[in-house]
């Protein structure tokens, strides 16, 4: 606890599921975390309230992704907030959680499900790395949150398979440009994981989905933001590029 006193944190999609439980799970770590939603003003002010409830600090950042000018939004927010609470726009924590799922047969796949999906899931979270470097300083960290479908077969999920494929070969490549700087950027893969989705309360659907795990039981959001929130510390300066499966073993056949 506290490995992240005085940093800096971004979430996105950190309104709800994952990205909701990396916040608090960072801001318990001691970083300031910006709560990054688009559309539940509700559900992200309520996160900032739990953070602070337990001790933490955290504030709201609202931008809608995929669309023009959504970058610039951001951190047009991000850096007032930031400016406010510790008189610099150091941003040391970048988490690329925010994303949407297809759930469409390929043959019903049109081309605006699919420019949406890649605007939100893929060129969104380049351009916000892109934009976040001139704001981190050296040893910063990137996570990004893929998912276990770029190893796994689903034939309802293509088009967002492929999104998150072109994500992971963020962590390849900008590791090497980044490793001058001690940034380390590494990619984690989520297996099913409990969201808000109303099938996870359909008892018999969880547990199909649980057999697909080792440990036969459906991911929670916080399994996977222990992981996030080890990748931001100082413990895992020397992991970078990586994938790490934080399927719960679905991935082993
Ligand atoms: P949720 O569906 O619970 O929440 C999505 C979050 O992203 C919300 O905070 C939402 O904001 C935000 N968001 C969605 N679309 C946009 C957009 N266009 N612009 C800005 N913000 C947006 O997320 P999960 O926890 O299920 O998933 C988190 C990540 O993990 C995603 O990248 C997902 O692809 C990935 N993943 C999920 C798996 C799962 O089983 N749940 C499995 C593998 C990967 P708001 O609340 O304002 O709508």
């Amino acid at each position: 606890m506290n490995r992240l006193t005085g940093r800096t944190a971004l979430v996105t999609g950190s309104s709800r599921g994952m990205g909701r439980s990396a916040a608090i799970r960072l801001a318990r770590e001691g970083a300031l975390v910006a709560v990054h939603y688009t559309a539940r003003k509700d559900a992200a002010d309520e996160v900032v309230t739990e953070i602070e409830n337990d001790g933490g600090r955290a504030f709201t950042v609202r931008a809608e992704l995929g669309v023009p000018g959504d970058v610039h939004e951001l951190f047009l927010g991000l850096e007032s907030g930031l400016r406010e609470r510790t008189g610099s726009t150091d941003l040391d924590i970048l988490v690329n959680n925010a994303g949407v799922m297809g759930g469409v047969k390929p043959e019903d796949t049109t081309p605006e499900k699919f420019d949406e999906l890649f605007a939100v899931n893929a060129k969104a979270p380049f351009f916000l790395i892109q934009r976040a470097l001139k704001n981190m300083p050296d040893g910063g960290r990137i996570i990004n949150i893929t998912s276990g479908l770029t190893r796994f077969a689903n034939p309802d999920e293509i088009a967002y398979a492929m999104t998150k494929g072109a994500v992971d070969q963020l962590a390849l490549h900008f590791a090497k440009y980044l490793g001058p700087r001690n940034i380390t950027i590494n990619s984690v893969a989520p297996g099913i994981t409990r969201n808000g989705n109303p099938v996870f309360d359909i008892p018999e659907a969880v547990e199909q989905m649980a057999r697909l795990s080792a440990f036969n039981r459906v991911g929670e959001p916080e399994d996977v933001a222990d992981v996030v929130a080890f990748l931001a510390t100082d413990e895992a300066r020397w992991i970078t590029g990586s994938f790490v499966d934080a399927t719960g073993g679905t991935l082993l056949g």
